[in-house]
């Protein structure tokens, strides 16, 4: 049985009758650990943990970590995650819900990492949170079930952080025979890794990460992005933490659903009606999700934006 649900494709009558085209969510912030990234994550530690790997390590305070620390438990393997000081204490709780060992090591994330990495052992699995073919091949499933559903939509508009649900995404495209549609690929203006590196032709390392939507903070994207990006039309978008955040807010209300502006990013893109979406009829949108996000939190962002 997959970890991951079959998750809800809505057609918003908000937002189709705001953008004047169909607006499609495929509903992955329901996903039990809170986001797509279940879908590769379960995918990978499955192959790890049939390959003989008897505990999952990650470094990931966030989403991805929250994931291995699900399958993990899932599958019955012990899951280490190394996290930052700077991890929310929420992070660390749901993470501790799902009976993960949490190590908290470092001032940043690449401190966490190294840890994470001196940690695996041979009987071990190190569980990138984007750079892993297998992870792309489980957040393929999300294109999968929406051509089973039977909806060929005309774009799919979708966050990119370090690039694996882009990657994933461009395969399902392929592996459906949907080659030739495009995707919008949207990031805050603080955390633009893919734009700058689409734009260079190859991965480019940002000096900082400067925005609310922590789930796109990645550095640096992964090389396949960069390969997706000269072999799929992808068009690159950048909005505002203020155009996120109110994005969020907006789809609490009109679908009762609680996202990160990592999600708010690519809601945005409906939300403002952007010129990305001028040439198209019907568009599907990822909403990605976000275990992390809270009512006050979006609050205090709106505010002080
Ligand atoms: C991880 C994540 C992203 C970005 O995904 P990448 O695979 O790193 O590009 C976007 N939104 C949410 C909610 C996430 O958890």
């Amino acid at each position: 049985m997959p970890l991951h649900i079959d998750t809800p494709l809505l057609l918003s009558s908000q937002l189709s009758k705001l953008t004047g085209r169909s607006i499609w969510l495929k509903m992955d912030a329901l996903q039990v650990p809170g986001s797509f990234k279940i879908r590769g994550v379960s995918h990978a530690c499955t192959e790890y943990v049939s390959r003989g790997a008897r505990r999952l390590v990650s470094s990931s305070g966030g989403n991805a970590g929250l994931a291995v620390a699900y399958a993990g438990r899932s599958l019955g393997v012990p899951v280490t995650v190394v996290v930052p000081q700077t991890t929310s204490q929420r992070a660390k709780e749901l993470l501790q819900l799902e009976n993960a060992e949490v190590i908290v090591h470092g001032d940043s994330w690449q401190e966490a990492n190294e840890l994470a990495v001196s940690l695996v052992g041979t009987t071990d699995a190190f569980l990138h949170p984007f750079d892993d073919p297998l992870l792309w091949q489980g957040h393929a499933t999300v294109i999968d079930e929406v051509a089973r559903a039977g909806l060929q939509p005309d774009a799919v508009v979708l966050s990119v952080g370090g690039g694996g649900l882009l990657c994933g995404v461009a395969q399902g495209l392929q592996r459906n025979g949907w080659g030739h549609i495009p995707i919008i690929a949207v990031e805050t203006h603080g955390a633009a890794s893919f734009h700058v590196a689409a734009k260079a032709g190859h991965a480019v390392q940002l000096d900082q990460i400067n925005s609310v939507a922590t789930s796109l903070g990645a550095k640096r994207v992964c090389e396949q992005a960069v390969q997706w990006s000269k072999q799929h039309t992808i068009h690159s978008v950048l909005v505002s933490d203020k155009s996120a955040v109110g994005a969020c807010q907006r789809f609490l209300a009109d679908h009762r659903v609680l996202v990160e502006p990592a999600c708010g990013a690519s809601l945005a893109i409906a939300y403002e009606n952007s010129s990305a979406l001028d040439p198209f009829k019907s568009v599907l949108v990822i909403v990605c999700g976000g275990a992390t996000a809270t009512v006050d939190q979006l609050q205090q962002w709106a505010k002080a934006l």
